[in-house]
């Protein structure tokens, strides 16, 4: 039950076979936009190594996923002008998780802005494609 299966949505988009809006890729960690961003310039984190979640991770991957995570943190607060940035994660669908590879969200937040539902609306390509570029230019000016 708790294997990895490598036909999920993440390990697809890392083979290249589904295409995502890619932020930044290392040797051990790619980062892409969520499709259905709970804010603008919800990011995601994964690993490159197969894992389920943080349960199963090689703890040896948690170091890069993490400088990952904080560059992506630092870049979406500047391209967005946030007040502040939320990391979340979940393990095992009881906690949440839906896509069983393992993976940090980064969310922009800013003050008195709900957060939209986890997996709700698909956003537009067109927004999330401009919104990419904003933060891939922050990136270059880390
Ligand atoms: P989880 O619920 O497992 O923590 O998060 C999975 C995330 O992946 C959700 O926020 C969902 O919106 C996002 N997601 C699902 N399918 C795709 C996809 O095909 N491409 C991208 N970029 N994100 C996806």
């Amino acid at each position: 039950m708790n294997q990895y299966d490598t036909n999920n949505i993440f390990a697809r988009i890392l083979r290249g076979e589904i295409p995502c809006h890619k932020l930044h890729e290392d040797l051990k960690t790619l980062a892409f936009l969520d499709v259905m961003p709970q804010a603008d310039g919800h990011s995601l984190i994964i690993p490159k190594a197969p894992s389920r979640n943080l349960l199963s991770a090689d703890p040896g991957e948690l170091a890069a996923i993490m400088v990952t995570v904080q560059q992506i943190s630092r870049a979406v607060m500047s391209a967005f002008g946030a007040g502040g940035v939320l990391i979340q994660q979940f393990n095992e669908a009881t906690a949440g998780q839906t896509v069983f590879h393992t993976h940090f969200h980064v969310i922009p937040r800013h003050e008195g802005q709900p957060l939209r539902p986890h997996t709700g609306q698909m956003a537009d390509q067109q927004v999330l494609k401009a919104h990419a570029e904003k933060i891939r230019q922050a990136l270059a000016a880390q």
